[in-house]
């Protein structure tokens, strides 16, 4: 493992599922949903596969089917007009995404500013295009950013800005003040921003702010998004970024050398799903938000001092009332105690001491498994 690298071992993800698996434990670690999404979508992809539509190399910058319409979600949702041709880019996930962005826009020693707790794939891809990452650390309870923080970390080195909203895993939706001040400061400076809004559709409080929407923003924002949150298919793979011509060019170029193309037969079932009508975005969101609440609640009787998410899938637990405060120790046991997997949160920081205690819960699970789940975690005290 070459020097870049060497600091990342197998992800928090791989490790806590396996771990569920091995102890027949409930999974409420790694965030993919017990249930499949749409049955249509599902049949889709099938006849797709059947009719021989994408069973051959699709085209690079994905099918001009799905590329219309992630335009026209955009749109729909966004009030964004992009050019399906030249300013949509289909990507495999957004893990891909997030990698042909970085590996296309750094040169080595750029600096990235993030806010930690970040997606554990930033600060790999980031040290795989041979940056610099800048963490900003948001704190309990509220994880808002520090905007002061954020200027101050400027630099003549910095290159980009690389958000998360909804953010994972603290369910923080940054709002339109803050987005505002963070559009202003790229603006100022001339930096690129690269944002992650997988759970754009997952806002239980507030609304999602495209940032591509703000003034200046437009041509300086590349903007990913993926279906596997909004359509529950995490499996197919199926991401997409939009911004100006010139960035999804860029992005293009490096993607075409990770993958090449994305998977065909999702594509089409993926284009149909975007089109769903605004009532399945509803009730996603509705359906959500009650198992939120469930999940919450459950874990406030289990003695956990819950941090409500606006956003996301997950909640951000602190473990101090237990009189623990080492989240990793705490996840690691947690299967032999009660038959329940979390998520430490820190290992999603650079800073040693910020998220020590705090433990992440995802609640895209049926019902009865929340359950289930609450009531082995109150076994804990
Ligand atoms: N970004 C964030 C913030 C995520 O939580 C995830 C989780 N899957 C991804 C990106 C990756 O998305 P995908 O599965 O589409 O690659
Ligand atoms: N995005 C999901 C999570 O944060 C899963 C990501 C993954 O497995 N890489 O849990």
């Amino acid at each position: 493992l070459n020097r870049r690298l060497a600091e990342f071992g197998t992800t928090i993800f791989a490790e806590m599922s396996a771990l569920a698996v091995r102890t027949g434990s409930i999974n409420l670690g790694q965030g993919f949903p017990d249930t499949d999404g749409p049955e249509e979508i599902r049949e889709a992809a099938v006849r797709a596969l059947r009719d021989g539509h994408g069973n051959q190399y699709p085209p690079g910058p994905g099918i001009p089917e799905l590329r219309t319409a992630i335009a026209d979600h955009q749109q729909r949702f966004r009030g964004l007009a992009f050019d399906p041709d030249t300013e949509v880019l289909v990507t495999a996930g957004a893990t891909e995404a997030i990698a042909a962005a970085m590996l296309a826009l750094l040169e080595p020693g750029d600096e990235v500013i993030a806010f930690e707790p970040y997606y554990d794939s930033y600060a790999a891809c980031i040290a795989m295009a041979g940056g610099v990452r800048v963490p900003l650390t948001l704190r309990a309870p509220d994880f808002r950013p520090d905007l002061d923080a954020l200027r101050d970390a400027v630099t003549p080195r910095t290159r980009l800005l690389l958000l998360n909203s909804p953010h994972n895993p603290t369910g923080m939706v940054l709002t339109r003040e803050e987005l505002s001040a963070i559009a202003a400061l790229a603006v100022e400076h001339d930096l690129l921003v690269v944002t992650d809004e997988v759970y754009e559709h997952l806002v239980f409080e507030g609304e999602h702010i495209p940032l591509a929407s703000l003034p200046g923003m437009r041509d300086r924002t590349v903007s990913i998004s993926s279906a596997g949150k909004t359509f529950s298919y995490t499996g197919w793979k199926v991401g997409w970024v939009t911004a100006a011509a010139p960035l999804v060019a860029a992005v293009r170029t490096a993607k075409q050398f990770l993958t090449y193309v994305s998977a065909g037969p999702f594509q089409y079932a993926i284009a149909e799903a975007l089109r769903l009508p605004d009532s399945y975005f509803d009730s996603l969101r509705t359906d959500l938000r009650r198992k939120r609440d469930l999940l919450g609640d459950g874990l406030r009787a289990a003695g956990f001092e819950v941090h409500q998410p606006q956003g996301t899938y997950f909640i951000t637990t602190d473990i101090t009332p237990f009189g623990e405060k080492d989240a990793y120790a705490f996840c690691r046991a947690l299967p032999e105690r009660c038959g329940v997997v979390a998520i430490p949160n820190s290992v999603f920081h650079d800073d040693p001491d910020a998220g020590r205690s705090q433990v992440r819960f995802t609640f895209c699970k049926r019902d009865d498994v929340l359950h289930d789940a609450v009531g082995r975690l109150r076994r804990l005290t």
